[in-house]
């Protein structure tokens, strides 16, 4: 039988980042995926006949130096592809647009006082996101037991934000958990720059303006990215990067399995008690290795996996009650032809339908109490202006994230229920761009329900977990399994419910790399 150094469960982006780093040192690995294809919540994958899409359509922050160290240009990926212009949609064309990137952003359809405003405002939220950047790819010190050199994370995190001066490192502790309302309204008067700027802070989480918790930090932790906060699309599309990813894996030697979905992680106990030895898949074949990581969701991993028998009983509880359903359904259209927004010219950016910040807090609302909401906000991209070969020749993808979708509807995800929100979600749409429904050859709205189901991750939710400050961090996902390796000696986590958290970003891989490296020395 094959043994292997390490079995990667999950064939996502981090899972295939966190196998090449560790074959790229010589490992031996083995990645398995459930799914026919690569990439989790990133794959491409054919809808409608001819049209395909992928549940994570734009990038925000995918890591530099994971881009570098894989080499992914030579296999395709184009880091450097142009930010795309955010434009907060109004109904009656007159649209508020953001253009360009950082502090030189062009801001059109706001007062002078607004575009003023918006370089002092991104300029400040720049020095907090360059203070926290560096730890998006560190591991995180372990509450009580920290080495000396975990400690001097902490050492190091201090410094920066001493390094700040006095009136920023006030303000950075004043601003990082503030409602993302109360910082809009500190900084802008224009409502469509206020819900367009809030988004990022939001999307993919239960989460709304006036929510206080974490949404300026996951704000913080999308402005890691090059573009610091705006997104891009690149040539190729998504498929793009998981293509690159696969290639990587590949030359460097790590052995991929799709359609190999792990029932169980092997659990062998002896005198120095309990340890991972491998993994057996749902068609009952064992696979032997000496460590395993997984880039499933710490739910899945640790309850379906590993067993409640193989745990403690107080880390059980707290895997329990991770905080991991998602708010956050998936629109796919496939469209005859683009349809037009009224009052814009060019579809190639990322629109948001969100008129205001009550805009987003009362669709918040109604998913609380396990409705989808009356008026869903959205963010709209056509993938396929970015790459052609997602439609047919002239056709046009049409990718919507749409807030806010509980993942427990309070009548149950009946057919009915998901019609009728596929009906509220385009009749939305066509507030903007009323030819829509013509254009329209098939379409599919897909729930946290339907994502749990169709990619394999627990509440259907953007980061496996919520990025909350409860699950952040040296929390992630839970205290004795942020650093990584878990309480099973020879089992670690690699994938978006690990620090820092999910989102095309790779961090999770890279860190969880680096840890199983560690431990072999
Ligand atoms: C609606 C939605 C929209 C999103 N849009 C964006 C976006 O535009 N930009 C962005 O940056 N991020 C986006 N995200 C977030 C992003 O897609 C995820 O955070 C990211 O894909 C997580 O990557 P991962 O590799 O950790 O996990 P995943 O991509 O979830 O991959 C995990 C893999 O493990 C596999 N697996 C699970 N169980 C098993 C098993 N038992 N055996 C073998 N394999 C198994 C799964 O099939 C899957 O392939 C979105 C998320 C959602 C839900």
């Amino acid at each position: 039988m094959n043994h292997y150094d390490t079995i990667i469960i999950g064939g996502g982006h981090n899972g295939l980042i966190c196998a090449t780093y560790l074959a790229k040192k010589g490992q031996k690995v083995l990645v398995l995926e459930a799914s026919t294809e690569l990439g989790g919540l990133a794959a491409t994958r054919e809808f409608s006949p001819g049209f395909n899409a992928s549940v994570a359509h734009t990038l925000s922050h995918f890591s530099a130096k994971v881009a570098k160290d894989l080499n992914l240009a030579a296999y395709g990926f184009d880091f450097n592809a142009a930010p795309m212009t955010n434009i907060a949609l109004n109904s009656d064309g007159e649209h508020v647009i953001v253009e360009g990137w950082g502090a030189s952003s062009k801001l059109s359809g706001v007062s002078d006082k607004d575009k003023e405003s918006y370089r002092e405002y991104h300029q400040l939220l720049k020095r907090f996101a360059d203070l926290l950047k560096p730890f998006w790819l560190k591991t995180m010190p372990r509450i009580g037991h920290s080495s000396l050199k975990e400690s001097l994370t902490y050492a190091h995190l201090g410094l920066k934000m001493r390094m700040l001066g006095k009136h920023d490192m006030g303000e950075f502790m004043r601003v990082a958990t503030l409602p993302a309302r109360d910082l809009m309204d500190e900084n802008f008067d224009n409502k469509q720059l206020k819900a367009l700027l809030s988004w990022d802070g939001l999307i993919g989480s239960k989460m709304a303006p006036r929510s206080p918790n974490a949404t300026i930090l996951s704000l913080l932790y999308r402005m890691s990215g090059k573009y610091e906060g705006a997104h891009a699309l690149p040539k190729g599309g998504i498929e793009s990067l998981i293509n690159a990813l696969k290639s990587a894996a590949i030359t460097a030697g790590v052995e991929i399995r799709t359609g190999a979905k792990v029932k169980k992680i092997s659990i062998k106990a002896d005198e120095n008690g309990l340890r991972s030895e491998g993994v057996e898949l749902q068609s009952g074949e064992q696979l032997l290795s000496n460590n395993v990581a997984s880039a499933v969701d710490p739910k899945r991993t640790f309850l379906d996996m590993v067993g409640a028998e193989n745990l403690e009983i107080d880390f059980t509880h707290r895997i329990n009650r991770l905080r991991c359903e998602g708010y956050v359904a998936k629109l796919h259209l496939a469209l005859s032809d683009l349809p037009k927004f009224t009052g814009l010219d060019s579809l190639d950016g990322r629109m948001v339908i969100a008129e205001e910040m009550d805009s987003i807090e009362f669709a918040f609302d109604d998913a609380k109490y396990g409705e989808a909401s009356q008026k869903p906000v959205m963010e709209i991209v056509i993938p396929s202006l970015a790459d052609s070969s997602l439609a047919p020749k002239g056709q046009h993808v049409l990718s919507a994230h749409v807030m806010y979708v509980p993942y427990k509807h309070k009548n149950g995800w009946t057919e009915e229920a998901k019609a009728e929100l596929y009906e509220r979600v385009i009749d939305t749409l066509a507030s903007y761009a009323p030819d829509i429904r013509e254009k329209i050859i098939a379409g599919e709205i897909l729930t946290p329900l339907d994502l749990e189901q169709q990619y394999h991750v627990t509440g259907g939710h953007w980061h496996h977990g919520e990025l909350s400050i409860s699950q952040m961090l040296m929390m992630r996902p839970t205290y004795e399994a942020a650093q990584y390796n878990t309480p099973i000696p020879g089992l670690y986590l690699c994938g978006a419910g690990s620090h820092p958290g999910g989102g095309l970003m790779g961090g999770p891989g890279h860190n969880a790399a680096n840890e199983i490296l560690k431990a072999k020395q």
